[in-house]
């Protein structure tokens, strides 16, 4: 078992090869999220039939459902050329008008994190999408001018895990929105039985089914799993991924049966232990778990709100009655239940 652990930890630090070989390469094998593939694949042909660029695409939703994935698809459909870069990377306006005039015509240009653009990098993108063109201004003072410098049509994709923290002139920019839902499991199924062809690893209907149950809705996950399982596979000399192999590895990488790992487990116990079940404010949560406050907010919330375990009010987190249950704890406040609160 301890060279299992040791394996487990080495290959915790693998690079992104794996993500990029397992990413759909068209929309046909990029499973699930239908309405946003159906009017994606209406606008691209639309588009491509008039030979103009795609409309300015925003996509938004909890890491790992397929954003990055759909970028790339959305460019080779387009048969365009893709450049990528993330919102803190590009520092200053300047950085933004290289990028911006060395795009060729027709190029999609994805920036990820696109909420954590600097506001005078941003500015420079407000021109670019509306009117094709930047605006720079040379010089200080009563003497600066504005020199208008056209670009080639291009297709901005951004993507957001916090489609909130984006201005209203940059989100008004967008011509397509598309919110990205977490997935089925079945769907999840589907995407680990693809992921098992590629990493040529047989795989159960059952224990794909029992992974996907435990991938907390999201793609990337799942994969992570189905990585992990088959390195145990190998490791047992195991002709294959079966339900109880499955299971035995889940329980080793403490994933418990809906998916929960130590992490969420963490912030549920101390809400509950702490905070008496809540209401607990975001950032007292965080100092609390020793976890960062957007990592709770963008990774492990979605799904605990989707599981119903906590709710959010206006005066903080609170943990319901199923957490409490899922955990085998008996409820110490149910008049806590009771509160006429909505949503924050
Ligand atoms: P994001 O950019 O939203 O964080 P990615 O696009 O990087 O997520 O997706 C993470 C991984 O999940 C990719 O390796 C990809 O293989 C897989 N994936 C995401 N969405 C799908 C999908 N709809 N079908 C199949 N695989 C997917």
């Amino acid at each position: 078992m301890e060279d299992f652990e040791r394996l487990i930890s080495a290959q915790k630090i693998e690079g992104d090869d794996t993500e990029n070989k397992l990413r759909p390469k068209s929309l046909d094998s990029y499973i699930g999220q239908e309405k946003v593939k159906q009017n994606l694949a209406v606008f691209m042909s639309s588009a491509k039939k008039r030979g103009e660029s795609l409309d300015h695409v925003l996509l938004y939703g909890p890491p790992g459902l397929g954003k990055t994935t759909l970028s790339h698809i959305i460019a080779g459909e387009m048969n365009a050329g893709l450049r990528v870069t993330t919102g803190p990377a590009v520092e200053r306006p300047a950085d933004l008008a290289s990028i911006l005039t060395n795009l060729q015509a027709g190029e999609i240009l994805f920036i990820d994190e696109i909420h954590r653009l600097n506001p005078t990098v941003e500015e420079i993108l407000y021109s670019a999408m509306e009117d094709g063109s930047l605006d720079i201004v040379i010089g200080k003072g009563p003497t600066a001018r504005t020199m208008r410098i056209p670009l080639e049509p291009f297709t901005l994709v951004g993507a957001t895990t916090k489609a909130g923290m984006l201005s209203a002139p940059l989100r008004d920019r967008f011509g397509m929105v598309f919110r990205l839902e977490l997935y089925s499991k079945d769907e999840l199924s589907a995407i680990i039985n693809r992921s098992a062809g590629i990493l040529d690893v047989e795989i159960t209907p059952e224990a794909a089914m029992e992974i996907a149950g435990r991938s907390r809705g999201t793609p990337r996950i799942a994969n992570r799993l189905l990585k992990r399982i088959r390195d145990f596979a190998e490791y047992e000399n195991a002709g294959r991924i079966d339900l109880p192999l499955a299971k035995k590895g889940l329980v080793r990488l403490e994933v418990d049966d809906l998916g929960l790992d130590i992490t969420d487990i963490n912030i549920l116990r101390t809400i509950i232990d702490k905070f008496n079940g809540g209401p607990v404010g975001l950032d007292t949560l965080a100092a609390s778990t020793g976890e960062d406050a957007g990592t709770i907010e963008d990774v492990y919330e979605p799904y605990l709100l989707q599981l119903g375990f906590i709710a959010r009010t206006p005066r903080g987190r609170v943990c319901t009655q199923a957490a409490y249950k899922h955990l085998g704890i008996k409820l110490f406040n149910p008049t806590l239940f009771d509160m006429d609160e909505k949503e924050d």
